[in-house]
């Protein structure tokens, strides 16, 4: 029998993948190393290699803060603040900062025992139950022993893992990849699996185990959302599809999945996290049914037959103090428009036409809607669609091929998306200012960028938007997250994700992304989003070109 897996192999494979620019290498390199692991390491590595410490939709995080790991690496290599900041300057990347630090750490210590793959799993886990008072310093506690034990090269991919910027280029469909030569599974059932099971460590458990095969959608395990592509105006839809589709109203709320097995139900968000509690209203909604189900739609905050604003669901997702009264502020419907699993039968693989009739079906006995639909297929049709959706509250259209499946986690082009600006960015908050006159006490000017490959580049800064309270809640979040204080501006961890709208992209060698978003205003705080859903540069360049398209035309 092999000993525990040591964490030094993990490390070294990521350095290695990290060193090389050719996907293919990088695959063959994790490949290699994941093919001599049991199934629970395997499970514990595919999370760490993308940054991941905890299962997808786990509401217990292990990630850990800047602070927390900059203090233990000063106690560990005794290393002063100026050498730090002096380190993280060089760098840019904490990991790094870790590795240069502890290769000149004066007292190494001696007989410690090599850190595996379980030692960093318990801890992981360590650091996802530490709560309440006393956590910061048991946090600490917990990452200072880890540190203290790791070798330079194993200290970097440590601090990556915990602070989940990886930045080896390993995204996760070459880790997918990974695991499926690992284990000799089709790439195909791999990449399904991996939707359904909505967890890389999952996969890489199951592919190990042999049981790519058998992984099925079931209650309570939820899947990744099939997402739409946007589109610029009626025409352009009209021309895409050329023929009949469902031109459905895109409610402004957030999208929920909801699974029932035997008499329970639960309720799960974008992220995959489990909302059950903030929306008992949903529950009863559907306690009517008396099949087992997964249901696909979007919770509204609706009263009178109206629409309310979105801001409204903030408060009761996040369950904070007053939620009764949140609650009674902004009573919800679930407006239902798919169907995943019906008794013990998938539909995913289903036409949409099907899926919706047997989505009328199970909702016939349930005081659910199903969210509002017309058959259209000129320009005109689809415009009329979308300006009777507005006229009601919402925010445009998604349009849908009845043909299509559903396809988990894709932005398909079975579903496109009408919206009623030029278009909108989802970007995360890099840097933040403090405003001015009556703003001066709060932070209120964000910095945001957007992704390109592994890094991020600012392409605008915001300071309208939000709501007093909003502001003052994300100054205390910024303050929180805080990486670099000069005093009236800081620069942050990049995980605070906003919706932003904009007039136009303009060419601008003021921001690193070579453009900059013309009166960006803040739609919303997008607390259902991570800083893997942002959008690209690519998307960036995307809508410029269409818009200078548009101009000319
Ligand atoms: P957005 O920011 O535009 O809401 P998104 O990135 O959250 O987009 P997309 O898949 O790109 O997600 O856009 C479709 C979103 O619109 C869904 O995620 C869902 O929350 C929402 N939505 C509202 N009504 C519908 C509908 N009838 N069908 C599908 N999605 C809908």
């Amino acid at each position: 029998m092999k000993g525990p897996a040591p964490f030094d192999e993990l490390a070294s494979a990521l350095e290695k993948a990290k060193a090389t620019t050719s996907k293919k290498e990088k695959v063959a390199t994790l490949a290699e190393y994941l093919k001599g692991l049991a199934p629970e390491e395997a499970q514990v590595a595919a999370r760490l290699a993308t940054g991941k410490t905890s299962e997808r939709g786990s509401k217990d995080e292990a990630q850990v803060g800047y602070s927390t790991i900059l203090d233990s690496i000063k106690e560990v290599t005794g290393a002063s603040s100026k050498e730090v900041s002096a380190a993280y300057l060089r760098h840019g990347d904490l990991g790094e900062v870790a590795e240069e630090l502890l290769s000149s750490k004066k007292a190494q210590t001696l007989f410690a025992e090599p850190l595996t793959l379980a030692d960093v799993e318990v801890a992981s886990s360590k650091l996802r139950s530490s709560k309440g008072s006393g956590a910061t310093a048991r946090r600490r506690a917990v990452v200072k022993s880890l540190i203290l034990r790791a070798t330079p090269v194993e200290g970097k991919y440590l601090v990556k893992a915990l602070t989940g910027e990886m930045r080896t280029g390993l995204v996760t469909g070459l880790l997918e990849e990974a695991i499926s030569q690992a284990f000799s599974a089709p790439r195909e059932e791999v990449a399904r699996a991996h939707m359904v099971l909505g967890d890389i460590g999952l996969l890489a458990k199951t592919v190990a185990e042999g049981k790519v095969g058998e992984v099925r959608i079931e209650p309570f395990r939820p899947v990744n959302f099939m997402l739409a592509e946007p589109m610029a105006s009626a025409s352009e839809i009209a021309e895409h599809f050329e023929k009949e589709v469902y031109a459905e109203y895109k409610y402004d709320g957030v999208r929920a999945q909801v699974h029932r097995r035997g008499g329970e139900t639960r309720v799960y968000s974008r992220r995959l996290e489990d909302i059950t509690t903030s929306f008992p209203e949903v529950v009863k909604a559907l306690s009517g049914v008396k099949q087992d189900f997964i249901l696909d739609g979007e919770i509204v905050p609706f009263a009178e037959g109206r629409p309310l604003p979105f801001q409204l669901l903030q408060r009761r997702l996040r369950r904070m103090e007053g939620f009764a009264e949140a609650a009674a502020k902004a009573p919800v419907n679930f407006f239902a428009f798919d169907i995943l699993l019906r008794g013990r039968k998938e539909l995913v693989g289903m036409a949409l036409s099907e899926r919706r009739r047997q989505l009328r079906e199970i909702l016939a006995g349930a005081e659910v809607p199903m969210a509002g639909s017309m058959v259209v297929k000129s320009e005109a049709e689809i415009r009329s669609v979308f300006d009777e959706s507005r006229a009601l509250g919402y925010e445009g259209l998604v349009v849908k091929d009845p043909g299509s499946v559903y396809t988990m986690g894709k932005r398909g082009s079975g579903w496109v998306k009408l919206k009623e600006e030029l278009d909108t960015l989802d970007v995360v908050i890099v840097a933040a200012e403090y405003g001015h006159g009556k703003r001066a006490r709060v932070i209120s000017d964000y910095t945001f960028a957007v992704r390109d490959g592994g890094e991020l580049k600012t392409v605008g800064k915001a300071y309208s938007g939000l709501t007093d309270q909003e502001i003052g809640e994300m100054t205390a979040k910024l303050k929180k997250i805080t990486l670099k204080d000069f005093g009236y501006r800081r620069s942050v961890t990049p995980e605070v994700v906003l919706e932003v709208a904009f007039d136009s992209i303009q060419k601008s060698g003021r921001h690193d992304s070579g453009y900059a978003l013309r009166f960006p205003r803040i739609k919303r705080i997008r607390t259902d989003k991570s800083l893997e859903d942002i959008d690209t540069l690519k998307r960036v360049e995307e809508i410029f070109s269409s818009q200078k398209l548009k101009i000319e035309g």
